[in-house]
């Protein structure tokens, strides 16, 4: 596109900035000068209180206060007075959410309490398209069980709502699909799996942190999901895992260590699962990884989540207004839906040669990233992403691919992650 279109959008994201009701929360987050970060939907960027957060952990409760810290700093508790500060952001009332463990191990304790629920019933439905770590672990899961299967929701059918029957015991859903970003209705489709009488689980690494959940409302079984993605807790802070408190009574899962016994520090012989929410934990939790969360909660905490809801829409419908054109120039599709009930945090286009584009971009400090085989992803936290980064990515994107700039080799060469 044309400089003098570029220097028109210039004006109108500057306004769309010196508007934004949020835009003092940026300040709150470390970001490195220059970059155009828009893979918080990856990795979100350190909160600054997250440096004065660590080093009170490390410095005071643990190189001081030593073994007392585990009460009197508050560690043994941590997963459940944080697992109720994030219950705040994903609807749930206290005493249903647990920080603990990752995602991945999360996954296989809640669909074995959830599939435990329904003893009679043999069906695990998932989605083909989900994040692949989700689809191991009830790989694993099925295996441990006596003829268990898992069906899965394809491109061009069957549907989910198609697998869902008097058979399924659990449904595992993705909120937001991590590829492309689109949203599901948790509300619906909890309803329709519970009229089939099966349990569901809602995988919420794309939308906790993002946008309004709200899991009691939506009578939601179980739910897992991970804080360092939108809750810029840091790489490997532990993940979080819901169960509503109507099945409480009935917990059960195979990893039953000492924090989800009844009285761990009775040492006795035999489990005795904790009542409540503790029984979904298993040993002793990253303590010092944890704690960031604190720092990350507080960063948002006196704004809503509608609010911060509101303004990540306006960054997406921004940033799809200003690359769809140049989608259709070079052949590349938006894959994330338009409409905004159906819409995550991210933006996503379908490019054959994303990766090559992906890294050309973070060369020039506008920074996304990549998942095989052919998307090109960018998310748009709203707590510091500002339009006028939309903008620039927008420009950079145009640059990147009119000029040719990623078929340059340097580019090609793949990371181990990417
Ligand atoms: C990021 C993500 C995970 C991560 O799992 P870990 O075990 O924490 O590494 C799992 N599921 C989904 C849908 C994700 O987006």
């Amino acid at each position: 596109m044309s400089d003098t279109i570029w220097q028109n959008h210039a004006q109108e994201a500057k306004r769309l900035d010196a508007e934004d009701q949020l835009s003092h929360l940026r300040d709150r987050y470390f970001i490195p000068e220059n970059m155009i970060y828009l893979a918080g939907n990856s990795l979100g960027p350190a909160p600054k209180a997250a440096f004065s957060e660590v080093a009170k952990a490390v410095e005071q409760e643990w190189a001081n206060g030593l073994v007392a810290s585990w009460n009197s700093a508050g560690w043994f508790a941590m997963p459940e007075t944080i697992g109720d500060r994030i219950g705040q952001l994903i609807g749930a009332a206290a005493g249903q959410t647990v920080l603990c463990d990752t995602v991945s191990l999360n996954l296989f304790k809640t669909l074995h309490a959830a599939a435990d629920l329904r003893p009679d019933r043999k069906v695990i439905v998932a989605e083909a398209s989900s994040f692949p770590t989700d689809l191991y672990v009830a790989e694993g899961v099925i295996k441990t069980r006596s003829n268990m299967e898992l069906q899965l929701e394809r491109p061009g059918g069957p549907m989910l709502e198609e697998l869902i029957n008097e058979d399924t015991a659990v449904v595992l859903i993705n909120h937001v699909d991590y590829k492309t970003g689109a949203l599901r209705d948790m509300v619906a489709l909890t309803r329709k799996i519970h009229a089939a009488g099966a349990i569901a689980i809602w995988d919420l690494c794309h939308s906790a942190g993002v946008l309004p959940v709200e899991l009691d409302t939506a009578q939601a079984d179980f739910a897992v999901g991970c804080t360092y993605k939108y809750l810029n807790a840091g790489p490997g802070a532990p993940g979080f895992i819901y169960v509503a408190e109507r099945h409480h009574t009935n917990l059960s899962q195979p990893l039953s260590g000492w924090w989800g016994h009844a009285a761990p520090f009775t040492f006795e012989i035999g489990y005795r699962s904790a009542p409540g929410i503790r029984a979904m934990l298993t040993g002793t939790q990253p303590i010092i990884s944890g704690r960031i969360i604190n720092a990350a909660l507080d960063a948002i905490a006196d704004v809503s989540m509608a609010d911060l809801r509101t303004k990540n829409l306006k960054l997406t419908d921004y940033f799809i207004k200003l690359v769809a054109p140049i989608c259709t120039k070079y052949g590349a599709t938006i894959t994330t839906p338009i409409p905004h009930h159906e819409r995550g945090g991210q933006v996503s286009i379908m490019f054959e040669d994303g990766y090559p584009v992906i890294r050309a971009l973070m060369s020039r400090d506008v920074v996304g990233d990549f998942r095989a085989p052919d998307t090109m992803r960018f998310g748009f936290p709203p707590a510091y992403i500002r339009f006028t980064d939309v903008l620039k990515a927008a420009q950079t994107l145009d640059d990147v691919l009119s000029n040719g700039i990623w078929e340059n080799k340097e580019y090609q060469q793949k990371g181990a992650v990417t």
